[in-house]
C-alpha cells in the first residue's frame, strides 16, 4: 500500500534574489517603507508598483495581511457601521472578520454544488436586503459567473469588493480576478500563491479610493512616497477625514516579493500541472465527485476540493490521514484549521440558515496542492484517495 510522506504545509524557499535583497535591507537597517533617503524608492513602493502593473490596475497598496487589505477596503469604499454586506457563507475566517471590525452586517448568499456564487440567490437578496456592498470571496479559487454578478451589482447599485487570496494569477474571460469590482484584496501569507510570511495588497482604479486607503493603512502624510498611487490633490481632498490605521508593510516582505512576483504565472501554471493529476487521478474514482471547471475560468489550482459520496467521511479522512494524506473536511460540526463557514461566526448574532450551502460543504473535501509536491505525488496522492474511497463508497 502507498504511504505518502512529504508535508501538505511546506512551500518552496524564497528565491535566491529575494534572501539578498532581504540581507541587504537588514544590514541597511531601513526596514520601514517610509524610511528612505533622499531620491530613494522603497522596496515597498516598487512592489506596489510592480504588482499594479501586473494585475493591471492603476493604483496598489501593500498591507500587512490580506484580512487588513479587506478592512481598508471596506472602509475606503465607505462601509459605515450598520451597513448590510452580502459575503460568502463559507469562506476563510479573516474575511467576517474584517466585516465585523467595520460594523458590516452581513447578509450571507447561498453557494452551489459547484461551490460558486448562487446567481438567483444573490439576485434575490441583491433586491430584498438594500445592501450596497458585496464582499465576494473567490473561495478556493472558483470563480462564478462574473458577467451575472457585475450586471447584478450594476442594477442595485451594489459596490463589489473582491477578496483575490486564491485567485492571485487567475482570469475569468481573459480578464484578471480582482478587475471586475471596484477594489480587490489579496494575501501574500505563506499559504497562498506568493509567500512573505504575512501581507497583502489591495488594488483598484479608483482614485479616492486609494488615496483613502493609503491613509488608512497608515502613511501619516507621506503618500508622495507611493509610486502606485494617485497625484497629490486627491489625497488633499480626504486626508483630514481619514484615520490612520497602521497596516503598512515593511520592506523586508516588500524585497521578498519582489522575488516573487517574476515567478508568479510560471508558479500558477506549476499549480495546474498538479491539481490535472489530482483530477486525472480522481475523474473516476468510486466515492469521489470532482466538478469539471468552466472553460472560461482560467484558474490556479493551488488546492483541490471534490465531494465525498462515502458512507462515513471522517473515516475517510481518518484513512487518509493515516497513510500521509492531509483531507479537510468541510461539512463538520465545529471549524477545524482553515475550514470556516457561517455558523462557525456566531459573533454575528444569529443568521437566517443556508441549506444548500450546508449541503454543499457538507460533502466537500478539500485539500491543499504546495508546490513542493511532483505532479507524480498528485498522482500518489489521488491513488491513495480513490483507493480509500472505493473502500467506503457509498
Ligand atoms: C487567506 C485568506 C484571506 C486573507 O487572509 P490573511 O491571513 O489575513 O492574509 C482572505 N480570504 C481568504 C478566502 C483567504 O483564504
Amino acid at each position: 500500500m502507498k504511504q505518502f510522506e512529504k508535508s501538505f504545509t511546506q512551500q518552496e524557499a524564497i528565491p535566491a534574489q529575494g534572501i539578498e535583497g532581504a540581507v541587504a535591507i537588514l544590514q541597511s537597517g531601513r526596514i520601514h517603507r517610509y524610511n528612505t533617503g533622499p531620491g530613494e524608492l522603497a522596496e515597498t513602493s516598487l512592489l506596489e508598483q510592480e504588482y499594479a502593473a501586473y494585475q493591471e490596475a492603476k493604483y496598489c497598496l501593500a498591507v500587512t495581511s490580506g484580512g487588513q487589505a479587506m478592512q481598508i477596503a471596506l472602509r475606503a469604499a465607505g462601509l459605515k457601521p450598520g451597513d448590510k454586506i452580502l459575503a460568502n457563507a463559507y469562506t476563510l475566517a479573516p474575511v467576517p472578520g474584517a466585516i465585523h471590525a467595520c460594523g458590516g452586517v452581513p447578509v450571507f448568499v447561498e453557494i452551489g454544488h459547484d461551490w460558486l456564487t448562487d446567481i438567483s440567490d444573490l439576485r434575490a437578496k441583491a433586491e430584498t436586503s438594500g445592501a450596497k456592498f458585496f464582499m465576494l470571496s473567490h473561495m478556493r479559487g472558483h470563480i462564478a459567473d462574473m458577467d451575472a454578478i457585475v450586471a447584478i451589482c450594476e442594477a442595485f447599485d451594489i459596490t463589489l469588493i473582491e477578496d483575490c487570496a486564491h485567485t492571485m494569477g487567475a482570469k475569468w474571460q481573459g480578464r484578471r480576478s480582482g478587475n471586475f469590482g471596484k477594489v480587490a484584496c489579496f494575501s501574500t501569507q505563506t499559504y497562498k500563491h506568493m509567500n512573505s510570511g504575512e501581507g497583502g495588497f489591495l488594488t483598484t482604479d479608483d482614485e479616492e479610493l486609494a488615496a483613502r486607503a493609503v491613509i488608512l493603512s497608515g502613511s501619516y502624510m507621506l503618500y508622495e512616497r507611493h509610486v502606485a498611487a494617485p497625484s497629490e490633490d486627491v489625497f488633499r481632498r480626504i486626508r483630514l477625514d481619514t484615520p490612520n490605521c497602521s497596516a503598512r508593510l515593511d520592506n523586508l516582505r516588500a524585497t521578498i516579493l519582489r522575488a516573487q512576483l517574476g515567478q508568479l504565472d510560471q508558479n500558477c501554471a506549476r499549480w495546474n500541472h498538479r491539481y490535472q493529476a489530482l483530477e486525472n487521478g480522481l475523474r473516476h474514482a468510486p466515492g469521489v465527485e470532482i466538478i469539471e471547471r468552466p472553460q472560461h475560468e482560467a484558474y490556479v489550482g493551488s488546492s483541490f476540493q471534490f465531494h465525498a459520496h462515502v458512507t462515513d467521511i471522517p473515516a475517510l479522512t481518518a484513512s487518509c490521514g493515516q497513510r500521509g494524506v492531509e483531507l479537510k473536511w468541510f461539512g463538520g460540526a465545529e471549524p477545524v484549521a482553515f475550514t470556516s463557514r457561517y455558523d462557525s461566526w456566531q459573533y454575528f448574532g444569529d443568521v437566517d440558515p443556508l441549506p444548500q450551502t450546508l449541503r454543499t460543504l457538507s460533502t466537500t473535501i478539500d485539500l491543499r496542492v504546495p508546490l513542493t509536491f511532483s505532479v507524480e505525488d498528485c498522482a500518489d496522492i489521488a491513488e491513495i484517495i480513490a483507493e480509500e474511497a472505493q473502500r467506503l463508497a457509498a
